[in-house]
């Protein structure tokens, strides 16, 4: 398993999850999950969103910290969150953990696009 921190309540994933008028964000920076509007044990339950935000941890990782933040945000500028090629390597990465899921429920528990240009994903409510 990959060295990771998950931090609740976080300040940062709070003020992405009120710009992109969520209910839940995780947003990763570096080596540690933000979250806002989830619990620790509700994130990690969910073994697709922990592979995917795992996927952004190990971007950052190969990057390095700020090179990854501006590559991010020029790729985000360039076509887009759902285009962006760190989402989606990620989404692919919490795919091959849903393989098992009927087609309702992965519809269910599909991250949505998020309207900021940083790694952070939110979850609909199912
Ligand atoms: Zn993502």
């Amino acid at each position: 398993m990959m060295d990771f921190k998950v931090v609740e309540r976080s300040p940062f994933a709070r003020i992405a999850r009120m710009v992109l008028k969520s209910k839940n964000v995780a947003m990763v920076l570096g080596k540690t999950v933000h979250l806002s509007g989830v619990s620790r044990e509700t994130f990690l339950k969910d073994e697709g969103w922990v592979a995917h935000e795992l996927c952004h941890i190990r971007q950052f990782r190969e990057h390095g910290f700020f090179r990854f933040l501006w590559l991010y945000l020029v790729e985000s500028m360039r076509v887009g969150y759902y285009n962006n090629k760190y989402e989606v390597e990620a989404r692919k990465e919490g795919m091959k953990h849903r393989r098992h899921l009927n087609p309702s429920h992965k519809a269910a528990r599909a991250i949505d696009p998020s309207g900021v240009p940083l790694p952070a994903d939110s979850k609909r409510k199912h």
